[in-house]
């Protein structure tokens, strides 16, 4: 079974040179047998100097990272390159790249792992605040009956008879330029160079088996639909238990019944009833912050003051009550549309208070339009 080299020396899979270097230095010195008391650093000491080994190495990384097993003398590039004369076929493959640095070989069981991609579904109140779910997610994990070799308990892969172990097999055709020799991955061990005589029970041979485990994800506060979140080495165990690939999981925001979400701002409507939207009014509104469990009890209602003659459509906006800009500091903005509410159902007494109130106004009458004022009115003269 291949390591992961580079959860060995907890770097990146994109990390410099110089950045393995000081990892390495870090933990060799953590590690080393001379000073570390705890149990196990002589062998994490051994697993740190095979990983810088492969991970400093530039051919030897880039085999590694094409999930071939660079400490595996069959998979190192270079050794059995031009070795055995020059033919056709060398010749080409020098010449157009293929294969590896011009090296030759049985191909690696190791494999790297499939990328994995996880959908989570959130509230509002997750995606501005910040959650951590844990995941129940389906995925290849490393076989622990063979430790992801492959082969059943006390056997091991036996070289291949029909390509001794080569992996590819030639056919020669005679041409005019002379005898074209074309490989092709042998037939028998698909590749491979062994044949697992007696398949590990559990995983067919595969080096790993699917199980369902669960993944905790931190999500920060501010996240918003189509984010990704990247989990490194979290996805697939590749075939032979090579290095696992890596879990994203991309996220969608559920729509919230009360509030919209605009960038970082909430936008919300509030229906005020005609009395205090004429005589003004201070309203107690809800906040998505309420739908917080560790809410600070200041932070459940803003209090938005509508003044006296507020008319439908009228915008007010609380500063810093929006959601948490997930780049930067600070939090958006909550803004309130008015919807002034006419009355309905009146009994006679109100009836009679509103006939007092119209005439009290001089709105008893009929209604003229007006063409330069009321609401069509200024419609018509933005648009003129
Ligand atoms: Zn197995
Ligand atoms: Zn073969």
């Amino acid at each position: 079974m291949t390591t992961d080299y580079y959860a060995v020396l907890g770097v990146p899979r994109d990390a410099s040179e110089e950045e393995i270097k000081k990892a390495y230095r870090k933990l060799a010195m953590k590690y080393h047998p001379d000073v570390a008391t705890e149990e196990g650093a002589a062998e994490k000491f051994k697993q740190i100097g095979e990983a810088y080994e492969v991970l400093s190495d530039q051919q030897k990384r880039s085999l590694y990272d094409r999930g071939g097993d660079p400490m595996s003398q069959s998979g190192m590039p270079g050794f059995n390159g031009f070795g055995g004369g020059f033919d056709f076929t060398t010749i080409v493959d020098a010449m157009f790249g293929s294969g590896m640095g011009g090296s030759r070989g049985p191909r690696s069981r190791v494999a790297r792992g499939q990328d994995r991609l996880e959908r989570v579904s959130l509230k509002l109140v997750e995606a501005a605040f910040g959650v951590t779910e844990d995941l129940t997610i389906d995925s290849m994990v490393v076989c622990s009956t063979c430790g992801g070799s492959g082969a059943a308990d006390g056997t091991k892969p036996v070289t291949c008879r029909t390509c001794q172990g080569r992996g590819e097999v030639t056919q020669v055709q005679r041409s005019f330029i002379g005898d074209i020799r074309t490989a092709s991955p042998c037939p028998q061990c698909r590749g491979y160079g062994t044949i697992i005589e007696h398949p590990c029970p559990d995983c067919y041979s595969e080096g790993r088996v699917r199980v369902k485990r669960t993944v905790t994800v931190k999500v920060p506060a501010g996240v918003t639909t189509g984010n990704r979140i990247r989990l490194e080495s979290q996805g697939d165990v590749g075939t032979g238990g090579g290095p696992a690939g890596d879990l994203y999981i991309e996220l969608s925001v559920q729509d919230h019944e009360v509030f919209a979400r605009r960038g970082d701002d909430l936008e919300t409507t509030l229906e005020v009833p005609m009395t205090a939207a004429a005589l003004g009014a201070e309203l107690q509104v809800m906040t998505l912050d309420s739908e917080r469990e560790d809410c600070d009890p200041e932070n459940q209602t803003v209090t938005v003051t509508i003044p006296a003659g507020t008319q439908t459509g009228a915008r007010m906006v609380t500063r810093g009550m929006g959601v948490p800009k997930l780049r930067g500091r600070g939090r958006g903005d909550l803004a309130v549309t008015v919807m002034v509410v006419t009355p309905t159902g009146l009994d006679e007494t109100q009836r009679e208070l509103l006939n007092q109130l119209a005439a009290a106004r001089g709105e008893d009458g009929p209604i003229r339009p007006t063409s330069s004022k009321g609401f069509f009115g200024r419609l018509k003269d933005a648009f003129s």
